[in-house]
């Protein structure tokens, strides 16, 4: 067995010119794919749709914090300390969680970061860390703020039964009322006009500079997500 796999290892150089050598390594580098794109531009949806076409698993910062709270790992005792004091959890802590779940056998042909990176400082310590080791693809949803806050603010959810509904694209039947139990619908506080604008100026200042940063890196593609899932799926298709 080891004289084969010497024999495969002196034979390949000869076998393959150089060109297709550099090739077939391009290819079987990991695929990473980054979800860009505002609150409410669908990024979590479309992320669910690669997960399924490219058969790879997606990471959101969210499932990292639940699962390292849940399972106390010592990251997670880390973090929970800064979000007991009411403080913003350092990046240090969230690139700990990142790295140590990249590393799980799951994500050795790729993984889909949904959410991540946010800032500039994030995106840099993501490179060093991968250095040329994937071969990366970065979407970018492009929806304008006004249908944005439209999607966002016209959310409305049963207080009973937590059926969701929306003031334009999904109403129910009596205003007010849901359809399912008769349960009190409103709207939440994450989702009112004032919440949605603050969001979108962070995304607009923090996180809008990513797109000149993959960009320069030539990996970015710009998806008009501004009308349908369908439709955004499509494009996302067809960069890939
Ligand atoms: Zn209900």
């Amino acid at each position: 067995m080891k004289v084969l796999s010497f024999l495969t290892l002196a034979l390949l150089p000869l076998v393959l010119p150089g060109s297709l050598m550099a090739e077939a390594q391009e290819i079987s580098k990991p695929q990473v794919i980054i979800m860009l794109g505002a609150p409410g531009a669908g990024k979590g949806t479309q992320a669910l749709y690669l997960v399924e076409k490219l058969s790879l698993p997606q990471i959101s910062t969210g499932d990292l914090f639940r699962e390292n709270l849940k399972a106390n790992t010592p990251v997670g005792q880390k973090a929970k300390s800064y979000m007991e004091k009411g403080e913003l959890v350092p990046d240090s802590i969230v690139l700990e969680m990142l790295f140590s779940r990249i590393e799980r056998p799951d994500c050795k042909d790729g993984y889909i970061l949904d959410g991540f990176p946010r800032t500039i400082p994030q995106a840099e310590a993501l490179s060093k860390y991968l250095g040329e080791s994937v071969q990366l693809l970065v979407f970018s949803l492009e929806v304008s703020d006004a249908i944005i806050i439209e999607r966002i603010a016209g959310r409305i959810v049963c207080n009973t039964c937590a059926a969701p509904y929306h003031k334009t694209v999904l109403p129910p039947k009596k205003e007010g009322e849901c359809d399912r139990c008769g349960g009190k619908l409103i709207q939440r506080k994450d989702d009112s006009e004032q919440v949605v604008k603050d969001r979108l100026d962070i995304y607009h200042k923090q996180s809008e500079p990513l797109k000149e940063y993959y960009g320069a890196r030539g990996t970015l593609f710009l998806i008009d997500a501004a009308t349908s899932k369908e439709k955004t799926t499509a494009l996302i298709d067809q960069a890939l």
